[in-house]
């Protein structure tokens, strides 16, 4: 489109690429809706308690912070653990502690490789996105796959990395048969908040809030508060539940 033409009448395979060209802009441009980042909260409590929350722990990579997988099961906390199938490929020993305690770990599907659910190319939080639908399809599958390999019941549920994704991502996942777990409660800023603050965050929660926090950086501050937070909930009474368990409602398409 930039090359001089020099005469009137354009060849006409120049003019048939001038005709893809602006036909590919169109339709990436068509696709560049805002991304969102959805939101999930549980129905209310009927029971009468002092409420119930979700509790999602995102095992992105890296490796397991055992203070908190420790705190879960000492505690008898469940938890909602989305893993990615580089996370499962390392850390063998927190996934046989987890398969140990199938009343308390739910797994779900964090994707194969942590690449954003998002099929246009851009990055997120310095992360680059799938780029394509296709690539959303392989990470999404690629991570419902490695976790079948563990032994697991297949996922319900994907949460793509930083959970953020483009409408059309979202769309095409549930297709794929998976509900898409946003969050209420921010509870660790990716885990990379300290302490007292990822405490007084998770410690906040209200009856059908969704937690997301990290368990997968077992050098961050962060982890401490994590445990904090969830030993307050449990000393005011509130009732842990996974999202196999409780009813999650979801903004923008996310699980109706
Ligand atoms: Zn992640």
């Amino acid at each position: 489109m930039t090359a001089p033409i020099l005469k009137q009448n354009r060849h006409p395979l120049q003019k048939l690429l001038c005709a893809i060209a602006l036909s590919v802009w169109a339709a990436s441009a068509a696709h560049a809706a805002p991304l969102v980042e959805p939101t999930l909260r549980l129905k209310a409590d009927a029971s009468g308690n002092v409420g119930r929350v979700a509790l999602t722990l995102d095992a992105c990579g890296g490796q397991t912070d055992t203070r908190i997988l420790s705190a879960l099961v000492e505690n008898r906390i469940p938890a909602t653990i989305f893993v990615t199938g580089i996370w499962l490929k390392r850390n063998a020993a927190a996934v046989e502690i987890m398969r140990a305690h199938p009343e308390l770990f739910e797994l779900e599907n964090h994707g194969g490789r942590h690449i954003p659910a998002v099929d246009t190319p851009q990055k997120i939080y310095g992360i680059r996105s799938a780029g394509s639908p296709e690539a959303v399809r392989a990470e999404v599958e690629s991570g419902a796959a490695a976790l079948a390999r563990t032994g697991e019941p297949a996922p319900k549920w994907f949460r793509g990395a930083t959970a953020e994704y483009s409408p059309s991502a979202i769309a095409m996942i549930r297709k794929l048969g998976f509900k898409i777990a946003g969050f209420s409660i921010n509870g660790d800023g990716g885990s990379l908040l300290g302490a007292k603050e990822t405490a007084r965050r998770i410690g906040a929660a209200k009856d059908g809030d969704v937690i997301i926090a990290h368990i997968n950086q077992p050098t961050h501050a962060a982890g401490e508060g994590v445990v904090q937070g969830l030993l307050a909930l449990k000393a005011k009474g509130l009732t842990f539940v996974r999202l196999d368990d409780a009813d999650g409602v979801g903004n923008d398409g996310t699980t109706d």
